[in-house]
């Protein structure tokens, strides 16, 4: 422990509950996003016996353990992916605050990460990527890039140029080629906002890193039977990890590579 708390450290503490809340928020928006449900009414409620949840029973993480993970009424078990989704925001939160300090970029970065958790797992249950969700960060990503200059505004642009029309190109190529849907019109705006946000460079890097583990994890549960060939395996979760092992070690990364033709 430091000798003094720094604000660097307050911030960094704050973060986890903070990230434990949206969190919890976006378990909500992950349910009834897909579904056109209100995210505002009716309040939560168990989705087997419909009772309401009471907000002491609705703290993230805790009253998951407090319960023993089941509806204090029916006694359902509650899936473990409440508690995932708010450990995996959580932890991401703190990252981002370690990483990049208390700066207007961290505010803009919180945002475009909770959206790509709720895109990942919308994606997993429903092979969509909604509109809602995934458009609007174009444009917040490139007023941030105005507001704090990392990346720079014509870098953002670029990425979310690039981002598209990558995405188009290669989905229009694996329908022509292979005659099968790999791609959707919700990765081409995945990967414009990821360009948005992270510059053309870091959307590069995240690509690369999607197709790549997109490709071995397919090939994988194909190989193991876990999935067959006919299964469609959706893109959005790549892209979201992609676009997360950029922000964190994407310059390292672009260093190494180009390092190789040196
Ligand atoms: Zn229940």
């Amino acid at each position: 422990m430091p000798d003094k708390l720094s604000l660097e450290g307050v911030s960094a503490i704050l973060s986890v509950p903070l990230g434990l809340v949206v969190g919890s928020f976006l378990n909500v928006c992950i349910w009834r996003i897909p579904r056109d449900e209100s995210l505002a009414f009716p309040g939560s409620h168990c989705p087997q016996c419909n009772g309401p949840i009471r907000w002491y029973d609705n703290i993230p993480l805790v009253s998951f353990v407090w319960l023993a993970g089941r509806c204090r009424q029916c006694k359902t078990r509650i899936h473990w992916r409440y508690p995932l989704v708010e450990g995996l925001t959580a932890g991401l939160y703190l990252m981002t605050v370690l990483h990049f300090g208390l700066t207007i970029r961290t505010a803009f970065l919180l945002l475009f990460l909770s959206v790509l958790v709720a895109i990942t797992f919308i994606d997993l249950d429903h092979k969509i990527i909604p509109h809602v969700l995934s458009l609007p960060g174009i444009p917040i990503g490139l007023v941030g890039s105005l507001l704090t200059y990392d990346p720079s505004p014509r870098d953002a642009v670029t990425g979310a140029l690039i981002g598209a029309g990558l995405v188009y190109l290669v989905a229009v190529y694996a329908e022509v080629a292979f005659q099968r849907e790999s791609m959707g019109g919700g990765d081409v705006n995945l990967l414009s906002m990821i360009g948005a946000f992270l510059g053309w460079r870091l959307m590069l890097v995240s690509f690369g890193v999607a197709v790549f583990s997109g490709a071995f994890l397919s090939l994988a549960l194909i190989a193991s039977r876990v999935l067959s060939r006919k299964d469609q395996i959706p893109f959005g979760p790549f892209l979201a990890l992609g676009a997360v092992v950029a922000l964190f070690v994407g310059d390292d990364v672009i260093d190494w590579y180009l390092g190789l033709f040196r």
